[in-house]
């Protein structure tokens, strides 16, 4: 019998080393615990790697996605029909450039950049401490918190860009021509049909020369404000929806009276009504309805239109939700 495109791709796999997992769910690498299996999740974690597996994912001609630490994604109850590539935990480690800099894979966690910062006397990234994605998703999704954002301290990545046909190669490019702003990178527009696609590998940060202690006591400080505000006890993906121009989504939310509303296990936080947490065993389904009646009652009661920031994996990413 012919190999199927799975068989040929777990033989690459082992052939150059890289782990993966058949049939994976996805609620065991999303912070929202929600998600079907994946049919392929692969874990890279060399940079070498990467160029030869993303030419044999995209050979395969099976629909393929990049993921990080599964943080602000929402992903499909019937699970996802091909490749994920996690550039995650496996893929995370962080080293000094010198001169305040910081090359960091692209599956560091922010908690672990920023106290390897502090922890070298270097300032600048105590903003991140409590964001719980990696490098490659928080540069995608330019992440940022209490003031600091990304895009303040990137200097360059370095990425696989994956063109349509021919060799995927990896290039460095510089964060300005990144197109950076709130909660945007170019990263997201290369995914509505461009010529090609770009995995982040890398990152170096510039820092500058801080305080130990003063930057743990900083990074403490957030954290507690976190842990007042944020119903960090329940599963969720953080802010569902991006802040809209003019005000913020979870103030509307309170305004409109939906805090505690519920679909099935999904509901909007009492703590924080930015928030949809995951009482317990909710489906995509459940937080795909509750998005809809929020977004439909404070279309009605206060104008705003309030976009998700949360991602939607259904066979590919679902840009509208
Ligand atoms: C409790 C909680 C609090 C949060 N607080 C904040 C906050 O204060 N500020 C904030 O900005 N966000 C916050 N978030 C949201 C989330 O942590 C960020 O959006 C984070 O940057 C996502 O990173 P990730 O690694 O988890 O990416 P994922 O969620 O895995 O992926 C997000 C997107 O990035 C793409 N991507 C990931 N890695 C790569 C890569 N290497 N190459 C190319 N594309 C890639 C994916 O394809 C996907 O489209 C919070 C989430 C939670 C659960």
């Amino acid at each position: 019998m012919p190999a199927t495109p799975v068989d040929r791709l777990i033989a690459y796999c082992k052939e150059i080393g890289c782990p993966f997992l058949e049939q994976e769910p996805l609620s065991r690498h999303t912070s929202f615990r929600i998600g079907g299996p994946a049919r392929l999740f692969l874990q890279p974690h060399r940079t070498e790697q990467l160029a030869g597996l993303a030419e044999m994912v995209r050979e395969s001609g099976l629909p393929w996605v990049v993921m990080g630490n599964g943080s602000n994604v929402l992903a499909a109850d019937e699970g996802f029909p091909g490749v994920v590539i996690q550039m995650g935990p496996r893929f995370s480690a962080i080293e000094l450039e010198g001169e305040g800099r910081l090359r960091c894979q692209a599956g560091a966690s922010l908690a672990a950049v920023s106290r390897f910062s502090a922890e070298n006397g270097l300032s600048g990234m105590e903003f991140a401490c409590g964001i719980p994605g990696a490098v490659g998703g928080a540069v995608y999704m330019n992440a940022g918190a209490y003031g600091g954002e990304i895009a303040q301290r990137l200097l360059s990545v370095v990425q696989v860009a994956v063109p349509r046909e021919g060799r995927p190669f990896l290039e460095r490019i510089p964060a300005d021509e990144l197109d950076f702003s709130y909660r945007h990178s170019r990263y997201q527009s290369r995914e509505l049909g461009d010529e090609r696609v770009e995995i982040i590998a890398e990152a170096v940060f510039q820092l500058e020369p801080g305080d130990r202690e003063n930057s743990l006591a900083k990074m403490e400080e957030l954290l507690q404000s976190r842990r007042e505000k944020q119903p960090l006890e329940y599963p969720s993906a953080g802010s569902t929806f991006k802040r809209p121009e003019g005000s913020y989504a979870s103030l509307l939310i309170d305004q409109c009276g939906l805090k505690g509303l519920r679909v099935g296990g999904a509901q909007v936080s009492e703590k924080h009504a930015g928030f949809i947490v995951n009482l317990g065993g909710a489906s995509c389904k459940d937080v795909e309805e509750l998005i809809a009646v929020v977004q439909q009652r404070v279309r009605e009661e206060t104008g705003y239109l309030l976009l998700p920031e949360v991602r939607l994996l259904k066979n590919g990413w679902n840009l509208g939700l």
